[in-house]
């Protein structure tokens, strides 16, 4: 494991010499551009990057793999007629209710499952990967990061955006016990950029052009309305405009008639979705009832949602969550045991297993679940709590390098940790 100086020291240099980098020119418009970082410290920042932003905000969708190869498909097909078609691109669909989109640089993208029930056709969900192969290919990121977000991405994995330590904090999709994500926000010309190329990629991979142009519609009429919770995320970073429409109905003009839709074909890819629609949407439900502090009405929205997918595991996650928060420490862990089982993958079942554990007083499986967290994702928690099954167990030592690493965290969890620090300081 990395201690949490060197981590910092190597991005501090990382930093240094990328303000040495200046103006590159964008590979997809051939343009003049200025950049903070090397080609190679891109790749390798998305690269670092990509599992992170994964954890960080649900992990992959697990409950149907065809999908998660189905989106690749699509994008791969699109990324090999880009500007950059030897970037080392990935998609992955995400387990997330948010409609959103993101790429990493080096062409890493994601796409939520909130967005994919959103799009009607293959050639909607072509515009939103095209679209984000540009923001990776024309290097936006890589002009958009500021030398303070550079410095932000290597640390985000420690950043808990903290308030509370109380189990109260458990309810979230493992967000906020993990960090907020390094997501770029992109310009106004980035983002027009980014439409119009993108709807050249369409074209060339066979696409009618035109899904970009009802994607947009679509946009604007779902800001119009906010009828769908969380459209916030995703119109942040990607506003929506009758002018981006206009501008889509322009480009189309310019590029080939009769490409292909594949409503079919997308209809299929998402039905197993579409049949979890209403568990999701429980589950949702469940979230917000939770945050209204309405855990006995959460806990029965999340449990019907069990009954309607049993093989997801959030739905177990979530029920843990608000059985900890009743203090019913034994069937919170049983739930987080479902989790764990259903989804191996994701950092924040084993954290919040080991958690639990340790309230429990089980160290010795409250430590091998919280070090399995750390192989998904470091967290300041982890640590944390890493440090308190040390310090119970009289390993004062290894107690106070955890509590170290938490405490260099920022928010109340590395203030609690400073203390503990303390604690072991005075005692010694
Ligand atoms: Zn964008």
């Amino acid at each position: 494991m990395i201690s949490r100086n060197q981590t910092f020291f190597a991005t501090a240099a990382f930093v240094t010499t990328s303000i040495l980098s200046g103006c590159v020119v964008n590979p997809v418009t051939g343009e003049q551009q200025f950049s903070l970082i090397s080609t190679q410290q891109e790749l390798s920042l998305g690269q670092q990057q990509y599992p992170k932003n994964q954890q960080q905000q649900g992990g992959q969708y697990t409950i149907d793999p065809s999908l998660q190869d189905y989106v690749n498909r699509v994008g791969q097909k699109l990324a090999r007629v880009s500007d950059q078609p030897q970037l080392p691109y990935e998609f992955v669909v995400l387990n997330n209710s948010v409609p959103n989109a993101w790429a990493l640089p080096g062409g890493k993208i994601a796409v939520n499952r909130g967005l994919l029930v959103l799009l009607d056709d293959e050639a909607e969900l072509a515009a939103v990967l095209g679209h984000e192969i540009v923001h990776a290919a024309a290097r936006h990121s890589a002009t958009a990061m500021s030398q303070q977000q550079v410095l932000g991405a290597g640390l985000a994995v420690l950043g808990a955006a903290a308030k509370d330590t109380a189990y109260a904090d458990l309810i979230s999709t493992g967000s906020q016990l993990g960090g907020s994500a390094y997501i770029a926000r992109y310009g106004r010309g980035n983002e027009l950029e980014s439409d119009e190329y993108g709807m050249k990629y369409m074209a060339a991979a066979g696409y009618d052009p035109q899904g970009a142009v009802r994607l947009q519609r679509k946009f604007v009429e779902l800001s119009k309305g906010r009828q769908t919770n969380g459209l916030e995320a995703l119109f942040a970073s990607h506003p929506p405009s009758q002018s981006r429409v206009n501008a889509n109905i322009e480009h189309s003009k310019s590029l080939a008639k009769g490409g292909i839709s594949n409503r079919g074909a997308y209809q299929k890819a998402i039905s197993q979705l579409k049949r979890d629609a209403d568990a999701y949407k429980n589950y949702d439900e469940a979230l917000k009832a939770a945050s209204n502090k309405q855990y006995d009405n959460a806990l029965n929205l999340v449990r019907k949602a069990q009954k309607q997918q049993p093989k997801e595991a959030a739905f177990f996650a979530l029920e843990g969550d608000l059985l900890a928060q009743k203090k019913q420490y034994a069937s919170a862990h049983k739930a987080y045991d479902r989790a764990v089982q259903k989804n191996p993958a994701l950092f924040s079942h084993w954290l919040k297993r080991g958690m639990v554990s340790a309230q429990l007083k089980d160290y010795t499986s409250a430590e091998r679940d919280l070090n399995r967290s750390l192989r998904y994702l470091d967290t300041a928690y982890a640590h944390y709590y890493l440090g308190e099954v040390y310090e119970k167990q009289g390993n004062v030592q290894t107690a106070f390098q955890h509590y170290q690493t938490a405490s260099q965290a920022g928010g109340e969890i590395a203030s609690k940790a400073q203390a503990r620090m303390q604690g072991l300081t005075n005692r010694g």
